[in-house]
């Protein structure tokens, strides 16, 4: 450990974006060569770590959801501990770290116990799947606007509402689902008491990765979809008449590597 008392204690929180390498942002790039620690989510994809110096220390710290994790408390401790020991600590998270992934709450740690914290954005994978898809999701044709939702309520939270999110997206918004797949039944059952069950649905797995697919159905289609393809997460939905004209609905498609 280099002890640095002169510096103030810093984390870069840095997205990491959806997979690509060549989606990361200069500033990210800039952040990861930086770093004497970094601190890697499991949805950080390998190639992005080739910016890393080769004396940094990289510690994976995945916590994908139903699989072995690292405590929450645990991450924000380790990376308190070694900013304030002097390292240059970068946290990578897939896409945006402010959307879900829970940068907001790391950032109000540090914050709170005096670490300076800089938020270098990164693509979200909702937009990474929409481009995977060719689809603009607030075509004006279509939409006037777009929800990103996290389909993995807090536990102690309100549930989601589903028709409620319908009605909205009945409205013109387009509806993006991240973490959603495992809630394929209730949100389908949810969404149709707004939507119509032949209302444009895509699901995109590994959005920007050598090993993506997608399949565009219907919301009626979800589940015999999923079932069907295994597609499965990382996975985003996308609802909404801007997927319409994308070409036949019921297509599935995969990227070659
Ligand atoms: N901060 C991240 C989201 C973290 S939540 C971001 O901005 O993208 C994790 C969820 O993101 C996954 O369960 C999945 O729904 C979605 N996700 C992340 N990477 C993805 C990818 N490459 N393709 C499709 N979905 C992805």
């Amino acid at each position: 450990m280099n002890a640095r008392p002169e510096t103030t204690p810093k984390v870069w929180l840095v997205g990491a974006g959806p997979g690509d390498p060549e989606l990361l942002t200069l500033k990210a790039v800039r952040a990861i060569r930086g770093a004497t620690v970094l601190l890697v989510d499991d949805l950080v994809a390998g190639g992005v770590l080739k910016y890393a110096r080769k004396s940094a220390r990289i510690v994976h710290v995945g916590k994908r959801g139903g699989c072995r994790s690292t405590p929450q408390a645990f991450i924000e401790q380790l990376m308190l501990r070694e900013a304030l020991a002097g390292e240059r600590v970068v946290r990578l998270k897939g896409g945006d770290p402010f959307v879900f992934g829970r940068g907001g709450e790391e950032a109000e740690t540090l914050r709170a116990h005096g670490v300076e914290v800089e938020v270098v954005n990164g693509i979200t994978a909702g937009l990474a799947a929409a481009t995977a898809l060719g689809a603009p999701l607030t075509h004006r044709e279509h939409a006037h606007g777009v929800m990103f939702v996290t389909g993995h309520a807090k536990e102690d939270g309100p549930a989601l509402d589903w028709a409620v999110l319908g009605a909205a997206a009945a409205q013109g918004l387009t509806l993006v689902v991240y973490m959603g797949v495992a809630q394929a039944a209730t949100l389908q059952a949810g969404l149709r008491r707004a939507l119509p069950g032949c209302t444009p649905l895509a699901i995109v797995q590994s959005a920007s990765r050598p090993e993506q697919r997608h399949a565009v159905t219907t919301l009626g289609g979800l589940l015999d979809t999923l079932a069907r393809e295994r597609l499965g997460s990382p996975a985003v939905l996308i609802v909404g008449e801007v997927l319409r004209g994308l070409g036949a609905l019921n297509a599935v498609q995969r990227t070659a590597a």
